[in-house]
């Protein structure tokens, strides 16, 4: 068997807790196994890196963050390799340059293209423990590049399907993925199974114990995933395409606070400005949530929009520099927000069950500012102050405590 191990930040954070995941990748490798170790930057490295940056440079090229940021994996597999040493067991780490996987070009969002499975299998058949870096890649000029925060999950990801593994594991300090952060809902609910397409919405809305682009890979390369703890022996919760078990009309709740509001105020109520608007966006690879155009008055309308707090300078530069263009009279943005969503596939079919969200917000008193639906999720906007106060009273409303 070929099993991929992942491990957060937290899981390393320490000697102890390095010892303790070598320990539990040693378990494996002793039945036989041929095991590959991907691992983040130790405990608040990443964060404590971008701070550093930030103190030089408030604005720094992506390319030197990219640069600065990688070297937090890197220390975390050498020193993981050196454990396994110490425990006497044959082991090599790699980088992302050493093994050759192939990102895009775009510094802080690359997505990875290509992995070179040449090396890692050579190692692996020397009977190594092949500790790689996560979170990161090369592009097309050989610079390193990140995938975002969060972004080793995708590297395991992407691993196990370019090496066919048998297991993609994935532990973290949760003991697998819950009904709502059970650092903010204390009676959340355990899953035992959760669909991609489930899951993949709580990802993308918030829920970061898995990165989004990481369910993304796995349903399109069909690798079974499994969210543990790397502290407890808990069966965790399995990330796969079709979960059984459990048909709920809402599977859980989640929360962003990554967010900030956009209003392009009175364009031109004429065809092509929301394509202007919104191509304008995407080609600098902002992302936009929930959008909301109001109805024209006279000659001109406004839309609105949300996008991540981390890209709103750029998106209002972007915006304001081009205001002719895409007509606007005004650019104006809100931060202090925040998104609860809920996800369930059951709900579809099941008219009542915004009605039942927006109940539960009005009875805490909770002014909802914009809404977007899909089939399996409804998510507002609200003020960021309100936002764990909800989330408890949503997961309530829905009858989804143990
Ligand atoms: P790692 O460093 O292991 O990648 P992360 O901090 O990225 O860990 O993700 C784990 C965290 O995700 C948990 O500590 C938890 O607070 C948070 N989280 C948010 N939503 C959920 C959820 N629905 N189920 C489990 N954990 C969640
Ligand atoms: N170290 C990176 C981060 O903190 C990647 C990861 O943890 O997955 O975002
Ligand atoms: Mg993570």
């Amino acid at each position: 068997m070929l099993v991929v191990k992942k491990f957060g930040g937290s899981s390393v954070a320490d000697k102890e807790r390095i010892f303790n995941v070598a320990k539990r990748c040693i378990e494996d490798y002793e039945k036989g196994n041929q095991v590959v170790v991907v691992l983040s930057a130790m405990g608040k490295t990443t964060d404590g890196l971008i701070a550093k940056a930030l103190e030089i440079n408030p604005n720094p090229p992506k390319r030197e963050l990219d640069m600065l940021l990688a070297t937090g994996e890197q220390i975390s597999v050498a020193l993981m390799s050196m454990a396994f040493h110490e425990l006497s067991v044959p082991a090599v780490s790699l980088n992302a340059a050493q093994v050759a996987m192939h990102t895009t070009s775009a510094y802080g969002t690359a997505k990875l293209k290509r992995i070179d499975t040449e090396r890692i299998r050579h190692e692996l058949d020397s009977r190594k423990i092949v500790v790689i870096t996560g979170f990161q890649g090369i592009n097309k000029y050989d610079d390193i590049t990140t995938l975002g925060r969060g972004g080793s999950d995708t590297t395991a990801v992407a691993l196990a399907a370019a090496l066919h593994a048998d297991s993609c594991e994935i532990y973290t300090d949760v003991d697998g993925v819950y009904t709502a952060d059970p650092r903010i809902v204390k009676n959340a609910r355990k899953l035992l199974e959760v669909s991609y397409d489930e899951m993949l919405e709580f990802a993308s809305l918030g829920a970061k114990v898995l990165h989004n682009r990481s369910v993304e890979m796995a349903k399109r390369y069909g690798v079974q995933l499994v969210v543990r703890s790397s502290l407890t022996r808990e069966e965790g919760t399995v990330v796969k395409e079709e979960a059984k078990l459990e048909r709920m009309l809402v599977s859980g709740v989640a929360a962003d606070k990554n967010v900030a509001r956009i209003s392009v105020i009175g364009v031109n109520n004429m065809p092509g400005i929301a394509f202007k608007i919104f191509n304008l966006l995407a080609k600098h690879n902002i992302n936009v949530d929930i959008i909301i155009q109001s109805i024209g008055r006279e000659e001109r309308k406004d839309i609105s929009f949300t996008v991540a707090k981390t890209d709103l300078k750029e998106a209002m530069d972007l915006l304001r520099e081009n205001s002719t263009t895409i007509t606007a009279q005004d650019v104006t943005s809100e931060e202090g927000v925040a998104k609860i969503s809920i996800i369930g596939a059951g709900m579809s079919s099941n008219p009542g069950v915004a009605a039942k969200m927006f109940e539960a917000l009005s009875s805490a008193n909770v002014n909802i500012k914009m809404i977007a639906t899909s089939e399996i999720r409804i998510t507002v906007l609200i003020d960021e102050a309100d936002v764990e106060r909800s989330m408890r009273t949503v997961h309530d409303a829905f009858d989804l405590a143990d």
